[in-house]
């Protein structure tokens, strides 16, 4: 350690205890700001062509991180001594436009491509095809309060779900139930050999079917297990395709309800379920590749003897969605606030813990590849830690809306563990205020990659900045107009200073983390906790 990095802790210690001694709140840091303006234009240059895993934009931004970590003291964090954690993968994704037919006693009746469906895709097999009867299963979920497979025989069927999930449930919970992969796999449970989604109307006005349609052959890629296989939960029931509300409505034709009938009544609460009078003919062609990626790890060794052996996660995706057919003549999507911005902020983090005071756990800052491919980066981190140590808590940085400056924040997980009042008091230093979530439809809870640690049995929050102060403007109009889009660039008004008040509560969620006498736990009797903690 050099003599001006001591003084600069010493400095940086001092302010901390002056703020928490006089109740002054932190406020944004002008430099850091600058550096998150910087860090966030080479991420979001044109030059990374949308970094999307396995490609060389990706890689080059993965040697960016690997070089601010060397530059700032923070140590390489893989199992091999270096940054990189490397994930193998297959890539696939709908070779050709498939088949949907629907069979009944009238003859076939072939679904339109990109008007009534989009293929899925299978990345154990070139070609599936199944052919079966279809049962309508609601929202396809098994609650407390309802089993939408009660009373009904899907084996060997094709099970078909609405999107999303039932609006009573706590928000957290409904983005479990509504998750696609937690719905195929209770079909699976079931013996159903095949999966069909069709679009509730709410959905598909908030997602437009166009810009799925728009990106229908993205790569989605699977981590590779030791067999060399693409990891692929719920096998046996394929994703044979998704439904526009247009296609869904053919579905039920000859059925004893609607689908206009169904919608009503799930929207009510309560969907009838029932066998449909058609079946479907399903031919879906994947062509897959496989792809090597890594994840970019750093290290801040724990200073306390005892604390140091269990591990803090600090994670933000590094990838994005690449290179997409152009939207008013650009192609390229930067990803400036997906997340560029949540990598920015994390570096910065990273920054005030090694200029501070050391933290008493280890903390692993994990910049991850593939999230948006199905959250694959994580979910092999999360599964193959590069430390025998225990990773006891996940704090994940995913596209903080910075074109605002925001007063509010989601904690999403916080209220399921001891994580929560350490969110409360970090919030309370930056001055900054709690908000229940307020799209609950959008089931943000397990869209990103906190998501994969939970599912391990770690105690994670994920802050989403609050719909305060015109945060409900920012955050829809980002959404509608420049979500996945070529437009999330650095044309955004982004506010910098926001982008370091991000850093600021983030940082002072992990140092209460990392410095607490008492391991994360989740809270007796927590919904997650209970699903996912191992005995
Ligand atoms: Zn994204």
């Amino acid at each position: 350690m050099s003599l001006s990095q001591a003084l600069a802790r010493a400095l940086a210690g001092a302010a901390v205890l002056a703020a928490a001694s006089t109740g002054v709140q932190a406020q944004p840091d002008d430099r850091a700001a600058e550096r998150i303006k910087a860090h966030v234009a080479f991420l979001a240059d044109d030059l990374l062509q949308g970094r999307e895993a396995g490609t060389p934009g990706f890689d080059l931004a993965a040697a960016y991180v690997a070089s601010q970590f060397a530059q700032i003291d923070v140590q390489p964090g893989a199992a091999d001594g270096s940054y990189f954690q490397r994930v193998s993968m297959v890539a696939g994704r709908p070779s050709d436009e498939g088949a949907l037919v629907l069979t009944s006693k009238a003859g076939p009746a072939p679904l339109k491509f990109g008007e009534d469906y989009l293929p899925g895709r299978n990345l154990l097999s070139a070609t599936t095809h199944v052919a079966a009867p279809l049962v309508f299963v609601g929202y396809g979920v098994r609650t407390a309060r309802q089993d939408d497979y009660a009373g009904l025989n899907v084996k060997g069927k094709i099970v078909v779900a609405l999107s999303g999930a039932p609006a009573g449930l706590q928000t957290e919970e409904r983005a479990y139930y509504a998750n696609s992969r937690t719905k195929r796999l209770a079909a699976e449970a079931r013996g159903a050999v095949g999966f069909i989604t069709i679009m509730a109307p709410s959905d598909e006005t908030r997602r437009p079917f166009a810009n799925s349609a728009r990106q229908w052959r993205n790569w989605g890629m699977a981590w590779r297990t030791e067999a060399g296989e693409a990891f692929s939960p719920a096998a046996s029931t394929p994703d044979l395709g998704m439904l526009s509300v247009t296609g869904a409505a053919k579905l039920f034709v000859g059925a004893r309800r609607s689908y206009d009938e169904v919608v009503k009544a799930a929207e009510a609460g309560a969907p009838p379920r029932f066998a449909l009078a058609q079946g479907l003919d399903a031919t879906i062609n994947t062509e897959a590749k496989l792809v090597e990626s890594a994840n970019v790890v750093g290290r801040i060794e724990g200073a306390d003897p005892k604390l140091k052996g269990e591990v803090v996660v600090l994670s933000a995706h590094l990838d994005h969605i690449g290179v997409t057919p152009p939207i008013n003549g650009d192609s390229i999507n930067n990803g400036a606030l997906d997340n560029a911005g949540g990598v920015a902020t994390t570096l910065e983090v990273a920054r005030a813990f090694v200029e501070g005071e050391r933290p008493r756990r280890t903390l692993l800052f994990l910049l991850n590849t593939a999230e948006e491919k199905g959250l694959v980066g994580s979910d092999y981190f999360a599964r193959n830690p590069p430390t025998s140590a225990p990773i006891v808590a996940n704090i994940n940085l995913d596209m903080p809306i910075l074109t605002y400056d925001f007063v509010d924040v989601v904690a999403f997980g916080a209220e399921r563990s001891s994580l929560g009042p350490a969110v409360q008091r970090a919030a309370g230093r930056m001055g900054v205020r709690l908000s229940p979530d307020p799209l609950p439809e959008e089931g943000l809870f397990t869209r990103s990659d906190h998501y994969r640690f939970v599912e391990q049995g770690v105690p994670s929050v994920f802050l989403m900045t609050g719909f305060e102060n015109s945060g409900r403007e920012a955050f829809t109009s980002f959404l509608k107009d420049h979500y996945h889009k070529p437009s999330d660039d650095l044309s955004l008004p982004i506010d910098y200073r926001a982008g370091a008040k991000f850093a600021g509560i983030n940082y002072e969620i992990a140092r209460e983390v990392a410095d607490a006498d008492a391991r994360p736990a989740w809270n007796d009797g927590d919904f997650f906790g209970t699903l996912f903690v191992r005995p």
